[in-house]
């Protein structure tokens, strides 16, 4: 039996989502027939204005709601480092640490040749920019203990190694494989702590 057109579309709407497949989309689909038409709204309101009123910081690439985030206009933070993370999730785990004081830079992916993710598709230029500012002294690369992680992590040593800003990676404290997002404080501290030049 087929589902009426405006319950198929919200159905598709779910299952785009990450691990919610058909099964769960119908049972999420039926949950919000059943939701108050005020939820219902705050629910779609929030979707929007989620889209509209974000943007990427045009000098570090986080995702906030002005054209320079309050980390960069922060003249209170350490101008001196920039901390390179894959994603704004791994900015806010290091961030929730309360152990680190400069600057960052999000890359918004790593470089992935088996996905077809090569330099220029993720936020890098950027911050080869950001490198000719003489005040930066370290970059710390805090991309995660991947296989991808590693990769992008030389390949950005590599293009800054004609330049006299001190190249470092954070110490493996975080298991293979597992994301700098879910790591825990402490662990996380040590392995900025622990830091080794590249
Ligand atoms: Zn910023």
């Amino acid at each position: 039996m087929k589902y009426p057109i405006p319950i198929l579309n919200l159905i598709n709407s779910y299952m785009k989502l990450p691990g919610i497949g058909r099964k769960t989309a119908i049972r999420l689909a039926f949950h919000t027939l059943k939701m108050k038409d005020q939820d219902v709204t705050e629910f779609a309101n929030a979707l929007m204005d989620f889209k509209k009123n974000l943007c990427k910081c045009n000098v570090c690439g986080r995702i906030n709601e002005k054209q320079v985030c309050d980390i960069c206009l922060d003249s209170s933070r350490d101008m001196s480092i920039i901390c390179v993370v894959e994603n704004d999730q791994d900015l806010i785990a290091m961030e929730n640490m309360e152990q680190y004081n400069g600057h960052y830079h999000v890359l918004n992916g790593v470089i992935s040749p088996m996905n077809g993710i090569g330099p220029n598709d993720i936020n890098l230029k950027s911050l080869l920019e950001r490198a000719h500012d003489k005040r930066i002294k370290e970059i710390i690369l805090a991309t995660n203990s991947s296989p991808e992680g590693e990769g992008t992590a030389s390949f950005i040593k590599n293009i800054l190694k004609n330049t006299d800003i001190k190249v470092t990676r954070i110490a493996q404290g975080i298991s293979f494989g597992s994301d700098i997002e879910y790591a825990d404080e402490v662990t996380l501290a040590r392995a900025l702590q622990g830091r080794i030049e590249l």
